[in-house]
């Protein structure tokens, strides 16, 4: 145990990537040796001008948010803020009662709900620690630090949900937060996510030389992309499925909050990666292409196992083949976003409902709607 006279260092706390803050600069770019000399100093202490701005390896002081150069991060971040939910605020009262019922879910349904939240309850934990202790550092640009910050507190939010679904159902709390350890179609997604966030939690981590900055690249999209924007959607059709059926809606209300918070986030990721390839085209190459779509493939299909086996059988009208299909549609977007050439030409959509409630679609539409609502304390309706 640790008493207040110790020194704490990083490696005396396993799993945690903490290291010390450098100066004004993001540790991944500040330049340690020029610190100590005097004309670098003098450019540190140059006003900022918004042309020397960049969202990695940037040299303007990370501590002055304005003036703006990167606005749809700072809209991002507004519409974030406008979009506040808790938990708490959403009656669980219709679930207890629908879970407590001997014949309120059928089995098939309650294992749906148990595999859901046996993904998610560490989900969010494991996105948090990727964007505090790992990506943060590595942006220089301070409207996407304050975006990212925001994030940061919506996955917290996110995991707060998750227990507090589980706590008011009565659920097993060891089985549910041990899921992530003991139930291979959820471990197996886990595993493919933890080098990448490995990658930029690592404390020797930095970029500034063309291989690290496509190692960091290769992170944001496999969390962007993969993580947020497909390893989420098996579990949010289904709850949201339910909810359609008016059943268990208080958690499928949570659900839909989660989703929009989510589907934020992963535009957010798709414009930082984006960006990050038109300051650094170098970095965009045909054999890094390649292996992006290779990546998305592996996760179309750790994806289209989870399918399986939360639904041995059809239930709620849905069944995991019509995943293959929505896995591959959605796979193919995520390619057009970014920049990849599409995996799986012809795909469609088997749950046209979800673009209602999802960025598949109608993005502005989408948060317009659902922000006016929500600040109006509109329900949430399931037609
Ligand atoms: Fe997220």
């Amino acid at each position: 145990m640790l008493n207040f006279d110790d020194e704490v260092t990083a490696s005396r706390i396993p799993g945690l990537g903490l290291q010390a803050a450098r100066g004004f600069m993001p540790t991944s770019s500040a330049p340690a040796r020029q610190e100590l000399r005097p004309e670098a100093n003098t450019e540190a202490l140059r006003r900022i001008r918004v042309e020397d701005k960049r969202i990695i390896n940037g040299r303007t002081d990370v501590n002055q948010l304005v003036p703006f150069k990167y606005k749809w991060a700072w809209e991002k971040y507004l519409s974030a803020c406008a979009n506040h939910w808790m938990p708490q605020e959403i009656s669980m009262s219709r679930d207890i009662a629908t879970w407590k019922d001997p014949n309120g879910l059928t089995e098939d349904e309650r294992r749906i709900i148990k595999r859901n939240l046996g993904f998610f309850v560490t989900a969010d934990s494991l996105a948090a620690n990727n964007i505090v202790l790992g990506t943060y550092r590595h942006i220089s640009a301070p409207e996407c630090r304050q975006y990212l910050l925001r994030q940061a507190f919506e996955e917290a939010i996110h995991t707060h949900a998750y227990q507090y679904i589980v706590e008011s159902l009565g659920l097993d709390e060891g089985e549910v937060f041990n899921a992530y350890h003991e139930i291979d179609s959820i471990r197996a997604k886990d595993e493919f996510l933890i080098p990448f966030i490995d990658t930029l939690t690592n404390p020797a981590f930095k970029t500034g030389m063309p291989e690290a900055d496509q190692q960091l690249l290769k992170s944001l999209i496999v969390f962007a992309c993969i993580m947020e924007g497909l390893f989420f959607y098996v579990g949010f059709a289904q709850i949201l499925a339910m909810g359609r059926q008016n059943k268990m809606t208080g958690a499928a209300e949570q659900y839909q909050y989660i989703l929009r918070d989510e589907s934020m986030h992963c535009n957010f990721g798709i414009d930082l990666i984006n960006q990050i390839k038109m300051e650094n085209p170098h970095l965009w190459t045909p054999a890094f292409r390649e292996e992006i779509q290779g990546y998305m493939k592996t996760a179309v299909e750790l994806e289209y196992r989870y399918a399986e086996d939360t639904m041995p059988r059809g239930v709620l009208g849905l069944n995991a083949p019509m995943f293959k299909e929505y896995l591959r549609y959605i796979a193919n977007r995520r390619c057009q976003q970014i920049g990849v050439d599409q995996l799986y030409p012809g795909a469609s959509n088997p749950f046209p409902w979800m673009s209602e409630m999802t960025d598949l679609k109608k993005e502005r539409n989408f948060f317009e709607t659902r922000v006016i609502e929500y600040q109006t304390g509109g329900a949430l309706s399931w037609e």
